[in-house]
């Protein structure tokens, strides 16, 4: 399959297409395996965890809902800092439910730390946090991500997969990591 579209934007792939299903594959197994007979409430982060969360919730074999909520953190294109704002909230109550929020991407920790402060008001049974990427080593916090998928060690920006750089490259199949001369 010639792909001149998605060569042009990567330098290297990091997590391909098979990698990425074998891993999604394996967190929906671990999740549906750990809350047997219980019924999970997902709430998915717009708009980087979409692919990720439809991916996912085919691997999920027990009685689940979904629900999305869209918030920003201040920052540039690469990095987040201060201020947190819920820009899309959630349509239902959580109360009393068992709570598991979709994440791309766990870095700074800033924007899950927010978020887990304003879930915890609304007083679900229990709260967890899902985030198919860690970067552990970013972290200005101690969020940790109860489920994950892939520990990322070196310090990339990447995209695809539901990421992106400035609203763009979501759409890639894989997650790679963005040529330079492209945010340069
Ligand atoms: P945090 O608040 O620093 O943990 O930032 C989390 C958010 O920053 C993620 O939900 C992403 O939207 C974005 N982000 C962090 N690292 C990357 C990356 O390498 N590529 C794309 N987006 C990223
Ligand atoms: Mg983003």
């Amino acid at each position: 399959m010639s792909n001149t579209y998605f060569d042009m934007v990567c330098e290297k792939i990091l997590y391909s297409k098979e990698d990425i299903e074998n891993k999604v594959r394996e967190i929906g197994e671990k999740i549906t395996a750990d809350y047997k007979g219980e019924k999970i409430f997902f709430i998915s982060i717009l708009n980087g965890a979409f692919m990720f969360t439809s991916d996912l919730l085919k691997h999920i074999n027990t009685d689940c809902e979904i629900d999305f909520m869209q918030v920003s953190t201040y920052g540039n294109s690469t990095n987040t800092s201060g201020d947190f704002k819920v820009k899309k909230d959630l349509s239902v109550d959580i109360e009393g439910k068992h709570v598991i929020i979709l994440e791309d991407i766990l870095d700074t920790g800033y924007t899950m730390e927010k978020l887990l402060d304003y879930l915890k008001i609304k007083k679900p049974k229990s709260l967890k946090c899902c985030a198919f990427i860690d970067k552990p080593q970013r972290r200005i916090n101690d969020v940790k991500a109860d489920y994950y998928g892939f520990v990322m060690e070196k310090d990339y920006f990447v995209v695809g997969y539901g990421l992106d750089y400035d609203e763009h490259y979501r759409n890639l199949p894989y997650i790679g990591v963005l040529k330079e001369h492209i945010y340069s």
